[in-house]
């Protein structure tokens, strides 16, 4: 369908953030923020009781000057990942890097100044008229307050980081960044892999590829295991000792708190998992009856599902022709809102040198516009992530008109308005009359690629992060306790879909997000937006368009409660109980099941 002289995808227009980096406008707005930053600082620095009135408005201050930084970085953002050779947007990014940090530090001072207010002077604080809209964000500042060591004691534990807990992320960051491993090809050829590209040897199409990269990428994990465990040890130590010292009681109460989730929540989310695992599993089955093995090993759980059909390429007229009339027969407002942004040319599509690699979508709080990043190649999964990125522009655009800490919404609700777009898109390209068998097998196999995932890698993480942080209570957990811990999850997950014998030992050392210093278990919240993305999709389906007006209630309620509450309130749903989430499990069945349909279609 492509032709030479069809229109290049869209570049965008980036003019109304700022005509340039070096335009008086831009160095102006710079300045004037760095100013009313420090005199910010100043003023919180002084006021040791404050009153609720004086509370209120260093806090509408802070919300102000984050939002001028967050303009700033999303226009630096936009710059940079469209030009990644640009020294120029390096540098006014570390200087914006400062800006931030003194940002944090008046946030502490007003976490710490919420100290002096008791329960009842807390009620009243949040009935002034300045906390509308603010109260979840302003409770749970309070909450951050009420789980902080002394001030010097937080400062001390804040400096040691740098040296000590912070090390050993970097210190894994090196040695992973620094790994290659001995790979013998099918065809005898043999090289020196950089560990980097191992993730991508193994979705590789050819099971003796990806055996190889296991196999070779494994000695290299085995050899530096001790030293990953000791990193491990260390990071879940330091947390055990952190926590205590403010009084979390458990392990999992800071992650939760970041996701905006209760446990019961959590454990209704999991519980319904465990009950519905032979859902995924089915999909695994199929994989291993299409590469004719009784069962699946580690290495061949990416791997692609051999479908011969030939991909669809699209020019970007096509591409945004086939996202545009998605979403005008399913959703007109988000169809209405598409038409406009790319007429605006909010898009960065082309495909061309020194471009970041990936999507995303970014926003200025000060123009209240939103930007789409991409590279445009023109195949199917480019359409989608172009309605993907356009679902996240659409919830910024809803809550556009909200003060800002009421548009921040935390990462557990942050994939919801991007898949149910996705799903829009993909669903409407399965209703097209000309679509062909293998089409339809090809876009369900799409749909249905990374239910395992979700479903079965991230439980197995979890599993294996729950336990692990649990016997760490009780000191050291060797190198070899890992590797079983790790094996027992993964059977207990996978069950017979995963070959026995053929588990992956080593899951735990090559996994980075296991070492990652800012978040502490890091991936149930992907889990949890997929779900619930999935039952949103479900229920809007069976509902129509009716359902929509909920919907934007829901997205426009993201920021302002906690997950519980934003879809209690608007859709009416108790998330807080298994049967909701095996609802949404069983809704990616029956999508397997259609796929397992497109695939054999005598039956
Ligand atoms: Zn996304």
């Amino acid at each position: 369908m492509s032709t030479s002289s069809a229109p290049l995808p869209q570049t965008w227009d980036l003019s109304s953030y700022f005509p340039s980096l070096t335009d008086p406008a831009y160095v102006d707005f710079k300045l004037r923020l760095s100013a009313d930053l420090k005199a910010a600082l100043a003023s919180a620095g002084s006021a040791a009781a404050p009153t609720a009135g004086g509370w209120i408005r260093l806090f509408t201050t802070w919300e102000d000057l984050g939002s001028r930084a967050a303009h700033l970085g999303s226009f630096l953002g936009c710059q940079g990942a469209a030009d990644t050779s640009s020294e120029r947007v390096q540098s006014e990014e570390a200087a914006l890097a400062l800006v931030d940090a003194e940002l944090a530090k008046l946030k502490t001072r007003l976490v710490l100044q919420l100290r002096a207010f008791d329960d009842n002077a807390f009620v009243r604080l949040l009935a002034d008229p300045g906390a509308a809209n603010a109260s979840h964000t302003i409770s749970r500042l309070r909450a951050e307050a009420t789980y902080q060591m002394p001030v010097e004691l937080e400062a001390l534990a804040s400096d040691l980081g740098v040296d000590g807990f912070k090390a050993w992320g970097r210190l894994y960051d090196t040695l992973s960044g620094r790994m290659t491993f001995a790979m013998t090809f099918p065809d005898g050829r043999q090289e020196q892999v950089p560990m980097a590209q191992r993730r991508a040897l193994l979705s590789h199409p050819d099971r003796a590829v990806r055996q190889a990269a296991f196999v070779g990428g494994n000695k290299v994990w085995a050899a530096a295991g001790d030293t990953c465990a000791a990193a491990l040890n260390a990071l879940a130590g330091t947390r055990h000792t952190l926590y205590s010292r403010r009084g979390r009681g458990d392990f999992l109460e800071a992650p939760l708190h970041d996701a905006a989730l209760s446990r019961s929540t959590l454990d209704a989310l999991f519980a319904a998992i465990a009950s519905r695992y032979q859902v995924p599993r089915r999909l695994l089955s199929l994989g291993a009856r299409l590469q004719k093995t009784p069962a699946l090993a580690w290495y061949d759980l990416d791997a692609p599902r051999p479908l011969n059909q030939p991909v669809p390429t699209y020019t970007w007229d096509e591409g945004v022709a086939a996202v545009q009339s998605a979403f005008d027969a399913s959703y007109p407002k988000l169809g209405h809102y598409f038409r406009d942004i790319v007429a605006k040319r909010w898009i960065e599509a082309e495909k061309r040198a020194h471009k970041r690699s990936g999507a995303f979508q970014t926003s200025s709080p000060v123009t209240r516009e939103e930007r789409i990043f991409m590279t445009f190649a023109g195949t199917v999964n480019d359409v989608v992530t172009l309605a993907h990125e356009a679902g996240h522009a659409w919830h910024t655009h809803v809550l556009a008109g909200l003060r800002p800490c009421a548009r921040e919404y935390p990462m557990t609700l942050a994939e919801t308005a991007s898949t149910f777009a996705e799903k829009i898109l993909v669903h409407g390209l399965l209703s097209e009359p000309s679509l062909t068998r293998d089409r339809r097998a090809f876009l369900l196999d799409m749909e249905t690629n990374h239910t395992p995932a979700y479903l079965l890698n991230i439980p197995v993480r979890f599993l294996f992060e729950s336990r692990f942080y649990e016997e760490r209570k009780r000191g050291v957990v060797p190198t070899s306790r890992l590797c079983e811990l790790m094996v027992q999850a993964q059977r207990e997950v996978y069950g017979d879909v995963l070959a026995s014998g053929e588990e992956d030992p080593w899951f735990w050392a090559s996994k980075l997000h296991f070492f990652i210093t800012d978040v502490s278990f890091y991936n149930f919240p992907y889990t949890f937006g997929f779900l619930l993305s999935q039952a949103l999709f479900a229920r809007f389906r069976k509902e129509g368009p009716s359902f929509l007006t909920r919907y934007e209630a829901f997205l426009q309620a993201s920021g302002r409660a906690s997950c519980e509450d934003a879809v209690q309130s608007t859709l009416g749903w108790d998330i807080r109980t298994p049967d909701f989430w095996t609802e949404a499990i069983d809704a990616c069945g029956e999508a397997i099941n259609d796929f397992e349909g497109a695939l054999n279609p005598a039956r």
